[in-house]
């Protein structure tokens, strides 16, 4: 196997009704794959560059279609370069799903402010489908497909939906009787961090995960800020697992498990930007201790990729700890980060953008992970 860089990509939304409300103006602009920030104060000033795999247009040039998707408007100056939902999969989710079928563990997290797009992107609203059904749809029916095909492969699915806030782990799903005490994170020689306890299910079909998802959105713990009367506080991660058990030329059956999680972050504001008060202040002060920490293992792998003998401080959260294996070990990983258009979030997209840049240097070396049955 050979190391691999961590894809990025970036995606900037429309402009919200707050922005709208302030006149708020935008300070991005995208060419192919890079995103130039411009400083809304000095803005004759060269804009700040930065490359990525992938920049997503999801400002303007789309229309909204009877159904409520959006897509490109081809009619509109920037209906081109425009990126609805599909366009995101294609380019994220679908790599993902083919190291799925390989017997790869992928990650994909979603990193960005409150408000900035990140579960729009990653689960996604109403027909506007995010990258985790897209992906769900796109599997059960590759698995139909590979049945019908006379392929004597078994195939099983299972799912699990979890939380971290402040720094307790919780299960999303089922009438688990965790939800004050949390669970352990424990360490497995092999595998790594894992949440003890966490419920994983069979799922047969979409439809499963997709009343398993809103199960799980509505166990979420919410609180409202200045910045967005849903923000989720929490970080959310959906864990999918694929295995396929088949006989190989010597009549030993194997199995080939897979591992994808899909992680939407908590907002990455700083406290001073919502009008955090109280309760919601201490909450802020948590995650940003969290996103702090896998900012610090994000630069310490970063320099460990370009040939340093650094630590990487993945213990120092629950978040990294459950991460470890994304970030460091046996995956493949994609990062989307998620900004608004406007001047008024200048500081806050301007840090997105540095996160992003620096997760690009972090290589990750996965193998397939294929044994035999007993
Ligand atoms: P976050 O999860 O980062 O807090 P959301 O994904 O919930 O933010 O997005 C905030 C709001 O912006 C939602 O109403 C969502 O529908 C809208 N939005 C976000 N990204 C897009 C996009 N690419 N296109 C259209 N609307 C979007
Ligand atoms: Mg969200």
């Amino acid at each position: 196997p050979e190391a691999e860089n961590v894809k990025v990509a970036v995606r900037v939304r429309p402009f919200n009704a707050r922005e709208k409300q302030r006149d708020a103006t935008n300070i991005i602009s995208m060419e192919g794959s890079t995103t130039f920030l411009f400083n809304p104060v000095a803005p004759k000033e060269e804009p700040k560059k930065f490359a990525y795999d992938f920049s997503y247009w999801s400002n303007d040039g789309y229309i909204e279609q009877d159904n409520g998707y959006c897509t490109a408007d081809p009619s509109h100056p920037n209906g081109s370069k425009f990126a609805d939902q599909a366009k995101v999969y294609e380019d994220l989710g679908r790599g993902v799903l083919s190291n799925a079928w390989e017997g790869y563990n992928s990650t994909l997290f979603a990193y960005g402010q409150t408000g900035s797009g990140k579960s729009y992107s990653v689960i996604g609203y109403g027909p506007n489908k995010g990258i985790v059904p897209l992906f769900c749809e796109e599997m059960f029916q590759g698995i139909e497909e590979k049945k019908s095909s006379g392929d004597a492969t078994e195939f099983e699915v299972r799912f699990s939906m979890l939380e971290i806030y402040s720094e307790v782990a919780r299960d999303l799903l089922g009438n688990t009787g965790n939800k004050k005490k949390g669970l352990k994170v424990r360490e497995h020689p092999k595998k790594g961090f894992y949440a003890d306890g966490l419920k994983t299910y069979m799922v047969t079909g979409y439809k499963d995960i997709q009343s398993k998802i809103e199960e799980g959105t509505l166990n979420r713990s919410i609180a409202s800020t200045n910045m967005n009367a849903t923000s989720s506080r929490a970080h959310t991660i959906v864990g999918i697992t694929l295995i396929q058990k088949a006989k190989n030329a010597t009549g030993q059956e194997t199995a080939k498990t897979s591992v994808v999680n899909l992680v939407d972050l908590a907002g990455s504001e700083r406290v001073a930007s919502t009008g955090a008060t109280g309760d919601r202040l201490k909450e802020g002060a948590a995650i940003n201790q969290s996103l702090s920490c896998l900012g610090n293992c994000i630069h310490a792998l970063a320099e460990k990729s370009s040939g340093k003998n650094t630590r990487v401080p993945y213990r120092d959260s629950v978040l990294t700890r459950l991460l470890m294996n994304a970030l460091g070990g046996n995956s493949k990983t994609v990062m989307v980060a998620a900004i608004s258009p406007a001047d008024i979030n200048y500081e806050e997209t301007l840090s997105t953008l540095r996160y992003a840049d620096r997760a690009k240097q972090i290589k990750t070396l996965a193998t397939i992970n294929e044994d035999p049955t007993e």
